[in-house]
C-alpha cells in the first residue's frame, strides 16, 4: 500500500493530503542540508494511535529543546485523525506514524510539518515475533547529566531529532556482522538500543537504564512501567550493566513500532527463551494499546 502524507501548516490552518508521488520537501529545508528538526514514530492500531499524550508531550519537549516554535498540537492531531481515518479505510493492520517538523527552509525560516503512515516493514514484524541478537557497542561518546549539561548547555539531550546518522551507521555495522541490532554501553554500563530503550524482566521485576544524559526517554517504556505497576509488577529506572543483562530472564528492547523484540544473543552470548516470554509480550502490548478509545 502506497504511503499516506498529510502536510501540516506550522502555525495552524489547513491540513494537506499529500500525493505521495509528488516530491514535499525543498532542497534548502533544514532536515535535508542538516538534519536540523525532530520526529515522533507512533503506532496505529486498528486504526488509532496509541500511547498519544506521551508522543505529544515529547513531541513539544524536543521542540523546545531545539528552540522551534512550539508545534501547533491541535492541527497534528486534525492530520493525524485525518490520516488514521484514511488508514483504517484501507485495512486494519498495524502502520506506523511518523510526525516530522523541521526547522524548514533556509530562504523563508518557516518550519516544515508533516506526517506519514505507512505499513510495517517485514524486518519489524519479523523481529517482533522471532527476536533480535544484539551486538554491545559503545556509542563513541558520552554524556554524564549534569556534569556535561552544564559544562554545554547547547547540548539537545532528551530531544528526539532527525540525526540518526550513527544510529543507522552502528545498524549497517552490526547486520554486516550477523546482528540484527545494537545496545549501546558505556564500559560495562547498559544505555539503549540503536533505536529502543532496553528492558530487563527477572522474576516481578522490571528494570530500565535510568533516562537522561544520552539515554533517550522513551514512550513505550513509561507506558509498560505504568501499566506493569498496575498488575503488581515492581518496576524501577536503575543504572544498569551488562551482567544484569545476562542474568535476568529476558531482555527486551522496546520501542513504539516493533513494540517488543526479545533479545535472543548478546554478542556471543545466546539468551534462551524465558518460560514466560509470551507473558512478557502481550503485558507490553496491552500496555500500549490500553489507552487506545479516547484518541484518534
Ligand atoms: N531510544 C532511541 C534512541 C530511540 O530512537 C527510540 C525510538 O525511536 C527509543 C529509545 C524508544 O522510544 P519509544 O518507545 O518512544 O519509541
Amino acid at each position: 500500500m502506497s504511503p499516506i502524507i498529510f502536510a501540516v501548516e506550522p502555525f495552524g490552518g489547513s491540513v494537506r493530503d499529500h500525493n505521495p508521488n509528488l516530491p514535499l520537501v525543498f532542497w534548502d529545508d533544514a532536515a535535508v542540508t542538516r538534519g536540523d528538526g525532530v520526529f515522533e514514530t507512533l503506532l496505529l492500531r486498528d486504526g488509532r494511535i496509541c500511547n498519544l499524550d506521551r508522543h505529544v508531550s515529547r513531541f513539544l519537549a524536543s521542540a523546545k529543546l531545539l528552540d522551534l516554535p512550539e508545534p501547533n498540537i491541535d492541527g497534528w492531531l486534525k492530520a493525524t485523525i485525518m490520516a488514521a481515518e484514511k488508514w483504517r479505510s484501507h485495512t486494519t493492520d498495524d502502520a506506523s506514524c511518523v510526525w516530522m517538523y523541521t526547522r524548514g527552509r533556509e530562504t523563508t525560516g518557516i518550519p516544515s510539518a508533516w506526517l506519514t503512515i505507512r505499513p510495517l516493514s517485514p524486518t519489524a514484524l519479523h523481529q517482533r515475533a522471532h527476536g533480535v541478537a544484539v551486538m554491545t557497542s559503545p556509542r563513541g561518546y558520552h554524556i554524564d547529566p549534569p556534569e556535561t549539561t552544564e559544562a554545554v548547555p547547547w547540548l539537545v539531550v532528551g530531544a528526539k531529532t532527525l540525526n540518526y546518522a550513527a544510529n543507522m551507521a552502528a545498524l549497517r555495522w552490526a547486520r554486516a556482522h550477523g546482528f540484527d541490532d545494537v545496545i549501546y554501553t558505556n564500559g560495562d554500563i547498559v544505555l539503549e538500543g540503536a533505536t529502543s530503550t532496553v528492558i530487563t524482566v527477572r522474576g516481578k521485576k522490571i528494570r530500565t537504564p535510568t533516562a537522561g544524559g544520552d539515554i533517550l526517554p522513551g514512550t513505550t517504556q513509561a507506558a509498560l512501567f505504568e501499566y506493569a505497576t498496575e498488575q503488581k509488577w515492581r518496576c524501577k529506572e536503575k543504572q544498569l550493566v551488562l551482567d544484569d543483562l545476562f542474568r535476568a530472564d529476558s531482555v527486551w528492547l522496546v520501542s513504539s513500532v516493533r513494540i517488543a523484540a526479545r533479545v535472543t544473543r548478546i554478542n556471543d552470548q545466546e539468551l534462551p527463551a524465558p518460560a514466560n516470554e509470551a507473558e512478557i509480550r502481550e503485558l507490553i502490548e496491552a500496555a500500549l494499546t490500553s489507552n487506545l478509545t479516547n484518541h484518534p
